[in-house]
């Protein structure tokens, strides 16, 4: 994916159907006009990089690209100090393997493990695990308003994963599964082993099971992460994985093509208030639509979430949890971590909400 001129007929539908903006379809494309002459406009301080004018853009053009593109050349593009650290620190962070059975599994499981017992229960028993900022892709940078250091770093990041020797690396961050598919494809990177997101695992490990799986008869609301706009098909895997779960994805107004961000971004860039304004709006929407629970893939949106959904009465339950009750299996905590009382997780939920 970049920004694709050719494509552009400034019809400003990108912008029109922005969520986090005001603008119709001609200010829209006004928009895309000023950035594509060189020119800077509103729009690079507005947006919240959540990349979903990428898939509002039926041409293909990819807006976001050149919003990203223009953020970073201009450096208007704001932050705290302490999300970009952690940005920062992330990618600098060491990486180390734990071994499992030969012939289990291999899980990159980077940086994400900020939630307890995201890998427990039979599903996960015998595997090798990858941990640590050396396997995390760094999509993050995008986030910060900044690609530069993502073309930088990704090749050390495949070199990483390479001299592992696996030859298939189930991902668990959706961050990592799109960078080494989508953006290590734009940037001309060979990735020599192959990729799978853990969706794809959890549904082909139900399938293998399916005399075990009882189907759960819940009503969710699912939370999109913005990572997910690079990769769109995964979320047929995702409404598989659900069906055979026994689960009935509610048909709502923030999810799929309309999903909201987690807010993540968003506090830090435009203030804790308008972070938690859009936490709220895409809570409501669940409950208005039925859910009794909010679903998870991304351990980061589940910190983000899972206290404003649990007090407005939506079970927050992490992704592979819902597997494992499928399964039948007893939870050893709280299905989204809630209950985790460690204090350097408290500290990075205060930088993840932007609070810091
Ligand atoms: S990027 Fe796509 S949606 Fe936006 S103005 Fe150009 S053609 Fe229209
Ligand atoms: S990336 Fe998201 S916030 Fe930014 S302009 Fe596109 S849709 Fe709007």
């Amino acid at each position: 994916m970049a920004f694709n001129l050719a494509k552009c007929d400034y019809c400003g539908d990108c912008l029109d159907l922005c969520k986090y903006t005001d603008y119709d379809q001609k200010s829209g494309g006004e928009q895309i006009r000023r950035l594509t002459q060189g020119e800077t406009a509103e729009i690079l301080t507005e947006c919240v990089t959540c990349a979903g004018c990428n898939v509002y853009c039926d041409k293909g053009a990819n807006p976001f690209d050149l919003i990203l593109q223009c953020q970073e050349r201009t450096g208007v593009y704001e932050t705290t100090p302490t999300y970009y650290q952690l940005v920062e620190t992330i990618d600098q962070s060491p990486g180390e393997i734990a071994h499992g059975e030969a012939g289990k599994p291999v899980i990159n499981a980077c940086v994400v493990e900020v939630i307890p017992h995201l890998f427990e229960g039979e599903i996960f028993e015998g595997c090798t695990y990858l941990r640590g900022g050396a396997y995390e892709s760094m999509l993050a940078w995008i986030h910060v308003g900044k690609e530069a250091p993502l073309k930088k770093t990704l090749q050390t990041k495949v070199d990483a994963l390479a001299e592992t020797g696996f030859d298939e690396i189930v991902m668990f961050h959706d961050d990592c599964y799109a960078a080494y598919t989508t953006k290590a494809l734009e940037y001309g990177i060979h990735v020599p082993f192959k990729v799978i997101h853990y969706i794809e695992y959890l549904r082909d490990y139900l399938k293998a099971n399916a005399d075990k799986v009882r189907p759960l008869g819940l009503k969710v609301a699912y939370q999109q992460p913005c990572s997910n706009r690079y990769t769109p098909w995964i979320d047929q895997h995702l409404d598989e994985l659900f069906q055979i779960m026994g689960v009935d994805r509610v048909d709502r107004a923030y999810d799929r093509k309309n999903a909201l961000c987690c807010s993540s971004p968003v506090s830090p860039h435009l203030g804790n208030e308008t972070g938690e304004a859009y936490k709220t709006k895409n809570i409501q929407d669940a409950l208005d639509h039925g859910a009794k629970a909010m679903v998870f893939m991304c351990p980061f949106c589940a910190l983000q979430m899972r206290e404003e959904a649990d007090r407005a009465g939506l079970e927050p339950i992490f992704l592979t949890n819902l597997a494992r009750m499928a399964l039948g299996e007893k939870l050893p905590g709280q299905a989204a971590g809630l209950d985790d009382d460690r204090e350097q997780i408290a500290g990075a939920v205060q930088i993840v909400k932007g609070l810091l």
